[in-house]
């Protein structure tokens, strides 16, 4: 089969692989599509290092269950999986905290992962509970985003919300933030310097869109007296990101700085003007299990509107111009085609 290798940073290469055999428990999944997350372009960039290599990459994964060795698991299951599989029975995993862990094992970081055609999931992993199979009302094209819409979610219990918000990119994230803002109630706010994603972000019912302009940035001020409450930065964290948040955000307001951020970047502050400003700063990460339970049951009821995010297909060979389409960031979210 045909399988997308992160061998090092900066190498990724198209290799022919055997199709992986299973072992008592573990069951095989023949990839449908499989989504090229930011993380993958931070990893081969060596921005990140939760990575390790050489593996198979590709976390958000839709498939079906091809072959089954599992008594709990039939063939012919529409799949998606957990990517973080975990010990199951520390402190922290006990908590739904699975990514705190000690023994994480990632799916497309540490063990093969989805930009192939197939892969196996290990019996581990689903008796813990990390094979989550869905309904076949949720089409792959939007099973695709049940773990980063899990992340989203994850972050909206963690954030403090008030009124207003503003959400930095309008990147496949950002997207989905602003759906979720929404539905919450929220004066929802993108701003994003790219002319179509702020389309897509209209599209998908922000209750405005703005570029990262000075003028623009100062109408926003404006129009929320002196800034939002909250801010979720969807985006890569750097300098000009890291300035945006601090620019747009109300006294006493909520940053996240939800998006990940070059490697050695650093968030300075002046500790009294901190002090006075009182904002309170925080970080999200990653999922829980209890938010993509969440997420499954927003696809199943199609709460959330996914077609626009889908922008652009590439086939398994043509890995390279999918990361590099992403990095461009051309469409919204690029994916792989697994078979
Ligand atoms: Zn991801
Ligand atoms: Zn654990």
């Amino acid at each position: 089969m045909k399988a997308a290798v992160f061998e090092e940073t900066g190498k990724l290469s198209v290799q022919d692989k055997p199709v992986p055999t299973l072992n008592s428990g573990d069951v095989l999944i023949k990839v449908d599509l499989c989504g090229i997350c930011a993380s993958d372009l931070a990893a081969l960039n060596g921005d990140i290092t939760d990575y390790s290599p050489p593996v198979v990459m590709g976390h958000e994964l839709a498939g079906i269950v091809v072959e089954s060795r599992h008594p709990d698991v039939k063939i012919g299951e529409k799949v998606t999986v957990n990517p973080m599989l975990s010990c199951g029975n520390c402190e922290y995993c006990r908590a739904d905290l699975d990514k705190y862990c000690s023994n994480i094992e990632g799916i497309g970081h540490d063990i093969d992962g989805g930009y192939a055609e197939y892969l196996r999931m290990p019996k581990h992993g689903i008796d813990t509970g990390k094979l989550i199979s869905v309904p076949d009302v949720i089409s792959s094209e939007e099973l695709i985003f049940l773990e980063p819409l899990g992340c989203c979610i994850n972050a909206m219990r963690e954030t403090i919300l008030n009124k207003s918000v503003a959400i930095l990119g309008a990147g496949p994230i950002g997207l989905m933030f602003a759906q979720l803002t929404r539905k919450t109630g929220l004066q929802t706010f993108v701003l994003e310097p790219l002319a179509h994603r702020r389309r897509t972000a209209n599209e998908v019912g922000a209750d405005a869109t703005l570029d990262i302009t000075a003028e623009q940035v100062e109408t926003l001020i404006e129009q929320t007296t002196g800034g939002v409450d909250t801010v979720i930065s969807a985006t890569v964290n750097d300098q000009r990101a890291i300035d945006l948040a601090f620019k747009v955000v109300r006294r006493g307001g909520c940053v996240n700085f939800f998006g990940l951020a070059p490697g050695g970047q650093e968030l300075r502050i002046n500790l009294e003007h901190f002090h006075y400003m009182g904002h309170k700063l925080m970080a999200s990460w990653a999922f829980s299990r209890w938010s993509l339970n969440e997420s499954r049951q927003l696809l199943t009821d199609n709460e959330i509107n996914l077609k626009p995010l889908l922008t652009d297909r590439f086939p398994i060979e043509g890995v390279a111009e999918g990361f590099e389409n992403a990095r461009q960031q051309r469409g919204v979210k690029s994916v792989l085609v697994g078979g």
